[in-house]
């Protein structure tokens, strides 16, 4: 067992480092606060071959490992927190479904738009009466002459307004077996959004109403039956959240140390109060014990999509490693780390809701409780 990074490892984590520190170090502050999708970071990304990190190169991407986009969202994020959500549209989330799943034709028309940086693709699968538990979830798919008509609704999506396209999780049939995706292009009739609200992350949010959407056959990405693979795919999505939270715990982190050495109250630095270096001793633990096991369940992944189990712990020890050291590094700033003039108070929001996104941290523990006692536990009445 090696618990050091490779010479290889290194090398790219510091050249990453570079190309954020002369790209992105200037504008961090304005980049958290923008509403919208930075595009602009997105095509730079593009160009230095950081979407599609993990996308073979035969489907246009860079052919590397799950652990090399980790790294990434690392060494991004210590520079830019905003830019990491890039790192992880362009690497994680549907577009790793899609290079994965998604036929010759999808990746052809679909996939070199979102490698390139020009569209970012939103994954549609919350509804208003299926959240944690996505298998109630009522959209419906009907089969009609070349294709399938939907309707439903989906709830919390991210980048919704942004988006040219939708992984949407469609229901084919009755159960779980009947639940699969497509491709939903944004401006095909039927498709509209609701109110616009804001998000505590900053985002804004629009309900997305889907009436009589016809979807070609040729744009299902799994059909009937599909949902297990649309899991698998989707503990990719986890990993990523996983890593953002704990890099912008370790970003608020870094600032509160600094502060703490800097800071002098009642004539001293305020790292010499034993009441504050507590503090940092317990959420270096935290963080560094929450990292190994989110290197462990990427470095285990390599050779396909990461362990339900490997990633429900990471994600779970991440998010809450994460959110607590933002917590805390905004209460050793003080009044300043609760100003939006500082970066403290958006790492503090946005660690906040990866508690409740992509699996809840109580999901998460009921996922571990199954491997723990060798049986499944339904959730239902
Ligand atoms: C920042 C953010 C980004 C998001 N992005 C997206 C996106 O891009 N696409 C998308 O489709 N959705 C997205 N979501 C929605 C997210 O997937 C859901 O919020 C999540 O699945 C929880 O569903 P819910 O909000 O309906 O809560 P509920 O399912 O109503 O849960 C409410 C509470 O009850 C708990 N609970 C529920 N069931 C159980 C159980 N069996 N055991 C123990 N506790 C339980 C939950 O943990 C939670 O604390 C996002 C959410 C957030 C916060």
């Amino acid at each position: 067992m090696e618990f050091r990074r490779s010479e290889q490892d290194l090398q790219f984590a510091d050249a990453v480092r570079g190309f954020a520190l002369r790209n992105l170090a200037e504008g961090a502050l304005e980049r958290a606060h923008a509403r919208s999708y930075p595009k602009d970071v997105a095509r730079l990304m593009a160009e230095q071959g950081l979407l599609g990190i993990t996308i073979p190169e035969d489907a246009g991407g860079i052919g590397g490992r799950l652990f090399d986009a980790i790294l990434a969202i690392e060494e991004i994020a210590a520079v830019c927190p905003r830019s990491a959500d890039v790192i992880q549209a362009g690497n994680f989330g549907a577009i790793r479904v899609l290079a994965e799943f998604g036929s010759d034709q999808q990746k052809q028309t679909y996939l070199s738009q979102l490698l390139s940086g020009d569209a970012v693709i939103a994954i549609g699968m919350t509804e208003p009466e299926a959240g944690s538990a996505v298998t109630e979830l009522k959209t419906t798919a009907e089969p009609v002459d070349g294709g399938f008509r939907l309707n439903g609704t989906k709830v919390f999506t991210s980048h919704m307004s942004d988006a040219a396209m939708i992984l949407a999780y469609v229901r084919f049939g009755p159960g779980t077996q009947g639940i699969g995706s497509v491709l939903v292009d944004r401006k095909s009739d039927g498709v509209s959004l609701g109110k616009p609200v804001q998000s505590l992350g900053g985002e804004t949010w629009s309900q997305l109403y889907l009436h009589d959407v016809f979807v070609p056959e040729q744009n299902v990405v799994l059909g009937e039956g599909g949902f297990k693979k649309q899991i698998a795919g989707f503990n990719v999505e986890r990993l990523g959240n996983s890593a953002r939270a704990l890099a912008l715990g370790r970003f608020a982190f870094d600032l509160a140390r600094d502060h703490a050495l800097e800071r002098k109250q009642f004539g001293r630095p305020i790292c010499e109060f034993q009441g504050l270096q507590w503090k940092f001793a317990d959420m270096k633990v935290e963080l560094e014990a929450a990292r190994l096991l989110l290197y462990r369940a990427a470095i285990n992944a390599d050779n396909g999509f990461p362990s339900a189990e490997e990633t429900a712990i990471a994600k779970l020890a991440c998010n809450c490693a994460g959110f607590n050291a933002a917590n805390e590094a905004m209460q050793i700033f003080g009044a300043a780390g609760y100003s939006q003039d500082n970066l403290i108070e958006y790492c503090f929001r946005r660690t906040r809701g990866w508690m409740i996104a992509g699996g809840s941290l109580e999901m998460m523990k009921n996922r571990i409780a199954e491997n723990i006692f060798e049986r499944r536990f339904s959730q239902r009445p």
